[in-house]
């Protein structure tokens, strides 16, 4: 795919949504969505985490942002419909989300899951995402280039052993990130999916905390993708884009 390069200014008067905005690549792409003039929305569980990004971003001068805490876990529709009432009345409008937050739960084989575990990766990692981009569509319909980005990985995208409830979240990720992206087709809403790849990140080091981390990349070398699926630019629809290909 090719990645086109966006203007500094290519998100002023953007409202943009991130997930898991508090660390690793969602804070990452949130410092980089309001330096490219974005009003972000930061939503995650831990509010300490927020207020951080928030006051980075504050101190280099781009537009105020909004803290939106929410742990995906506990959230029902209402929180959803809420949030969103909230977003028009206070923003007026939203014109992106990024999917981002996740959990990895526990990995090992699937004869011994724990099934209390399945569920609360599947709720935080498939449910929350659709029951918010349901609450969100209204909004993203209005917007004049509304854009929707799901997080994959590459376990979602071939099987790998013991890599249990988050592996199957993740195809389950690219399986709504499909459905929705076909039902938007004829709209001006366009849906996608990155897969960022090994990337240093609190996540990374929990699944391979054996690891030469000098070898990864930083959140930092992924944003031009980012930035890109989430901009006017981005025609793309459907796709699911791995951010370090092979
Ligand atoms: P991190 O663990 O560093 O960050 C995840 C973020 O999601 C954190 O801010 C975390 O909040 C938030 N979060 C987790 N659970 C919840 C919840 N229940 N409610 C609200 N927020 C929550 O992970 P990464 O930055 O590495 O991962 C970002 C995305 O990229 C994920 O979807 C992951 O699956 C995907 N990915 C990452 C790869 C990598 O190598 N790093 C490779 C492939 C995919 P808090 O900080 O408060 O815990």
């Amino acid at each position: 795919m090719n990645v086109q390069t966006v203007a500094q200014d290519a998100f002023k008067n953007k409202v943009i949504l991130v997930t898991g905005a508090g660390a690793g690549i969602g804070r990452q792409a949130a410092t980089s969505l309001a330096a490219h003039g974005a009003t972000v929305i930061l939503l995650g569980r831990t509010v300490e985490k927020l207020e951080q990004v928030y006051d980075a971003i504050v101190a280099s001068g781009g537009p105020e942002p909004a803290i939106i805490p929410l742990d995906l876990k506990g959230a029902t529709e209402k929180h959803y419909l809420d949030m969103a009432a909230t977003i028009e009345s206070s923003l007026g409008q939203l014109d992106g989300v990024l999917h981002n937050a996740s959990e990895l739960g526990v990995l090992g084989s699937i004869e011994q899951t724990d099934m209390a575990m399945f569920d609360e990766v599947m709720k935080v990692n498939v449910t929350a995402q659709l029951n918010m981009t349901k609450a969100l569509l209204p909004l993203l319909k209005k917007a004049d280039a509304g854009r929707i980005v799901f997080t994959s990985s590459s376990v979602g995208k071939k099987g790998r052993a013991f890599w249990n409830a988050y592996a199957i979240s993740k195809f389950a990720t690219e399986g709504l990130m499909q459905v929705l992206a076909d039902e938007m087709s004829n709209t001006n809403v366009r849906v996608n999916c990155i897969n960022p790849g090994a990337t240093q990140t609190g996540m990374r080091a929990k699944a391979y905390p054996a690891e030469d981390v000098s070898l990864l990349k930083q959140p930092a070398d992924l944003m031009p993708l980012y930035l890109y699926l989430l901009s006017v630019q981005a025609q793309e629809n459907g796709q699911s884009i791995d951010a370090q290909p092979k």
